[in-house]
């Protein structure tokens, strides 16, 4: 199963791949998470990246292929993935359609998942990610077993630089500018689910398998 979960920040891709990933054993594939360890890790694409993502601005079209294409060709993306937080723009979408195409394959599904803006704002306010596998909580309505501590890996909790309320804002009108174009190029391809995301992540999670079944 070769999918895209689309949506803004804070719609609830990330919470939504770790699920998915447990229940098909395919990779999630987060560009987001590759820059942050990229930034942590000092290499040249961390430092390149940095300014963009501190500011909440996308990273070039151009660094963000390069490495997408690298990390579809690896053995553990053969049989399928998830792609969360790729494409962000049509040039980024048109390039997939390459890649794939290369790779001798191609898409089956895309969920764009929907939440209101003030909603996404709280959310991030409240995010916290663990440092290690980059799995999602929340200080109010997701919190782990232990305080600080990754139900599933043990890493360490923290909050991001870019989830503070100014840059969030301007995430979610970058989303608007240049990703939400993305639903009708893949409407038009007849690949496009929506499903609502206010829902509570179980249901969601119900939802998103219902549309994999079709
Ligand atoms: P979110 O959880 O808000 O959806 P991500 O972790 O996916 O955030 O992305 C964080 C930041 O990384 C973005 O604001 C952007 O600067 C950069 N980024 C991630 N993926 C892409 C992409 N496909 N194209 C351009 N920039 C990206
Ligand atoms: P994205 O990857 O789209 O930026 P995340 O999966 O990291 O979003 O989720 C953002 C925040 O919202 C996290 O703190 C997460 O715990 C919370 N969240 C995710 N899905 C839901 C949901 N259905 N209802 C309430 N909170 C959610
Ligand atoms: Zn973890």
């Amino acid at each position: 199963m070769r999918m895209i979960l689309l949506g803004p920040p804070g719609a609830g891709k990330g919470t939504q791949a770790v699920r998915i990933t447990k229940d098909f054993g395919i990779p999630a594939i987060s560009t987001g998470d590759i820059f942050r360890t990229n930034i942590k890790e000092g290499t040249e694409l961390g430092v390149k990246a940095k300014g963009y993502m501190d500011k909440g601005d996308l990273v070039p079209d151009s660094l963000v292929i390069d490495l997408v294409r690298d990390r579809l060709s690896w053995d553990d993306a053969k049989d399928g993935f998830i792609l969360d937080g790729f494409p962000r723009t049509v040039a980024q979408a048109e390039a997939l359609q390459g890649i794939l195409k290369d790779l001798g394959t191609k898409l089956d599904i895309v969920v764009s998942i929907v939440v209101p803006d003030e909603e996404l704002v709280r959310r991030i306010a409240g995010r916290r990610v663990c440092r290690a596998c980059g799995a999602p909580y929340h200080v109010d309505s997701l919190k782990p077993k232990v305080d600080g501590v990754c139900d599933i890996c043990g890493g360490e909790l923290y909050q991001r630089a870019d989830d503070n309320e100014e840059t969030v804002r301007n995430r979610i009108a970058v989303y608007e500018e240049s990703t939400l174009p993305l639903v009708e190029f893949y409407t038009e391809a007849g690949l496009l689910t929506e499903i609502d995301g206010t829902i509570g992540i179980d249901k969601v999670e119900g939802l998103i398998a219902k549309a994999l079944d079709k």
